[in-house]
């Protein structure tokens, strides 16, 4: 089959990471007989040095014309970069915001997934940890509180600041659907976070999850208040496959589980509408610090390129040779500089020296893997 992949490759270590995914697809399309045909699409500050704005139609009308997009990281140093003298509706992240409004990306995907290899960086106990564990956060990323009526205003003398909360039953179910659905890719278990206790908007969540879950009887789920949820991520993360919530308890919650895997050279997203298209991301920046050294980690960004093989190309045999080349070139003790343990040996744990590598190197280890 031949695909049409929208690369937004951006700024810092954006291009670094980006040319690496797109090196493993490459090897994904020989070993399994695919084309992927790439279109280079400028969003965030190249854009801006290049048109003046951080996302033009036309690069909008690309990502639209694309299966699947995927991205590396947009943004500078916001301290010293002269993108950030600009109007904030003019500088790169303002980009990103409009192609997610543009393309109703309303379903983000933050997987929270310990390596073995990596279970140093956890900061939880042992006992806890047991033998990893791998979850998927499903955050509704268009509604909610972020995008709700606000306003700050004098009443008698006194500052008071209002946010409105509002879901619809048709923002509920659409997400809700692509959770159960990523929860039959998975371990076919859903759990529902909310705090119905107190809120109307998720009284209506949890009633229309009902009525969702109604049509995936082979899915089991439950409803969570968020209290508790944050409290299990650090007490028992094993118990969780798609936890599935609203945006800002998801913003909440996907950095927590985030920070329990380690470090943010490993963590992929994705976010989607409701046909199969999805912008596939690494959840970290541009990390201006180490642009342009060849030492940034090209994990994540490979790891959003399975995500999109998975979800925007239904590619599950080709995303799984993906990832099992990552754990593979872990296990053989090869890591970036982000990943590398305080000491040049795990003796405790009885794993292999490890070998520090480059992006490039990574990148190629990782092909070196896929179809052998
Ligand atoms: P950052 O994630 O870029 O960097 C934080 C730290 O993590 C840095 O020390 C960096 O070197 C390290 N790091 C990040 N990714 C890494 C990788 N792949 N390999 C090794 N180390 C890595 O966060 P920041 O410094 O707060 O932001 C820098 C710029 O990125 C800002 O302009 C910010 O707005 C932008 N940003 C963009 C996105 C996006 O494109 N979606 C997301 C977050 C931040």
């Amino acid at each position: 089959m031949e695909y049409k992949i929208g690369v937004i490759a951006g700024d810092g270590i954006g291009p670094e990471i980006v040319a690496e995914a797109r090196k493993v697809l490459d090897r994904v399309g020989s070993v399994y007989g695919h084309t992927f045909c790439y279109e280079e699409i400028q969003m965030g500050g190249c854009s801006i040095d290049a048109t003046g704005v951080p996302l033009t139609d036309d690069a909008i009308a690309a990502a639209k014309a694309s299966d699947a997009v995927l991205m590396g990281s947009i943004g500078g140093n916001t301290a010293t970069s002269p993108w950030y003298q600009l109007p904030p509706d003019r500088r790169p992240e303002a980009g990103l915001l409009r192609l997610r409004k543009e393309l109703n990306l309303f379903a983000n995907l933050r997987p929270a997934y310990l390596y073995d290899e990596l279970r140093a960086a956890c900061p939880l106990r042992d006992e806890i940890i047991g033998d990893g564990f791998d979850m998927m956060i499903m955050r509704e990323l268009t509604g909610g509180l972020y995008f709700g009526e606000r306003k700050t205003e004098n009443q008698n003398g006194v500052l008071t600041a209002t946010d409105t909360l509002t879901y619809s039953e048709t923002e509920i179910r659409r997400i809700a659907k692509r959770g159960f659905d990523i929860a039959r890719k998975r371990r076919k278990k859903v759990t529902s976070v909310d705090k119905a206790n107190v809120l109307d908007s998720s009284r209506l969540w949890r009633k229309i999850v009902e009525e969702v879950a109604a049509d995936y009887p082979d899915v089991a789920y439950e409803h969570m208040l968020v209290d508790n949820c944050a409290m299990q991520l650090v007490k028992d993360p094993k118990q969780f496959d798609v936890i599935l919530t609203e945006n800002m308890f998801g913003d909440i919650l996907s950095d927590e589980a985030s920070m329990v895997t380690g470090s943010i050279g490993m963590l992929a997203s994705a976010s989607l509408n409701d046909t199969k298209f999805g912008l596939y991301e690494p959840s970290g920046g541009s990390a201006p610090d180490i642009a342009g050294k060849g030492i940034a980690n090209p994990i994540a960004t490979v790891l959003s390129a399975a995500m999109l093989l998975r979800y925007s190309l239904d590619l599950d045999a080709e995303a799984d040779a993906v990832e099992a080349a990552v754990k593979q070139v872990l296990k053989e003790g090869f890591r970036t500089i982000d990943i590398m343990p305080q000491e040049n040996a795990m003796g405790e744990s009885g794993q292999a020296e490890v070998t520090q590598v480059g992006t490039a190197q990574m990148g190629d280890l990782i092909c070196g893997h896929i179809g052998v």
